[in-house]
């Protein structure tokens, strides 16, 4: 099924590159800010890098596709790689405060306590600082999670990105920059806190049906079961990714 995208908010060409690229990599990021629609002004006037994902999604499930994912513009910020990761994947922003501050009872957004930055939406507490940062998030929303989960479906289909993500949802390593599958950008970046533990992986695990592996992408059930039927179930994966390559993808080079 093909998500409902809103195609409102189209970033000008000049602001991501227009080369036409293999997927084979979905990045995943929070926006910690504002609206989607703040999100999109901001890189529109003030970003002069290109940095940008083709979507956001905005706290009530709305898709926003800012750019044909078929190009690309920078959003893992991996130095030295002269945007080659960049170039191989499609990004996607959950637009959401991120870290928050508690002071007594009460949640603040954007490293301020004012009225004006109080959180009063679903928190999620770590139990502790992540990455020495915050302890407490913004939740993603249900109706996020829901439409993260259609969105990346349909990207795997259309752009046949491996049905696959690493087992270790909250660990970082440099190699993971390799990764072909579904990440988080806390995945290739030590010092990012998107997305934050509280992400439901085993929800985007379940529906959208992905392999579970080690940061080199090999399959954890093929590791522990290498004679059991359930080894079958890997190859039917794989088969099923051959045959759902996208005929052609013309018709989305607007
Ligand atoms: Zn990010």
């Amino acid at each position: 099924m093909i998500p409902e995208f809103n195609t409102t908010l189209r970033l000008s060409r000049d602001q991501y590159f227009l080369d036409v690229g293999y997927k084979n990599l979905i990045g995943l990021h929070h926006t910690a800010g504002g609206s989607a629609v703040s999100t999109f002004y901001w890189w529109q006037n003030y970003d002069q890098r290109r940095v940008a994902t083709a979507y956001i999604v905005e706290r009530d499930g709305t898709i926003f596709e800012i750019f044909n994912p078929s190009y690309w513009a920078f959003h893992l910020g991996l130095a030295g790689t002269g945007g080659a990761h960049d170039y191989r994947s499609i990004g996607i922003e959950l637009a959401s405060e991120g870290g928050l501050i508690a002071r007594g009872s009460r949640f603040y957004a954007f490293d301020l306590v004012s009225p004006a930055t109080e959180y009063t939406g679903k928190v999620f507490d770590y139990g502790k600082r992540w990455r020495n940062s915050y302890r407490f998030f913004a939740g993603y929303t249900e109706e996020q999670m829901n439409a993260a989960v259609e969105l990346v479906n349909y990207l795997c289909i259309d752009f046949a990105v491996p049905r696959r993500t690493p087992a270790a949802h909250t660990d970082y390593i440099p190699e993971a920059r390799e990764y072909r599958g579904i990440i988080g950008h806390h995945h290739v970046r030590g010092d990012k806190t998107d997305l934050h533990p509280g992400f439901a992986w085993d929800t985007l695990i379940r529906r959208c049906d992905l392999d579970v592996t080690d940061f080199e992408g090999t399959s954890y059930l093929a590791k522990r079961s290498k004679k059991s039927p359930s080894n079958d179930l890997v190859m039917i994966r794989n088969n099923r990714r051959k045959i759902s390559i996208r005929k052609s993808k013309t018709d989305r080079l607007i």
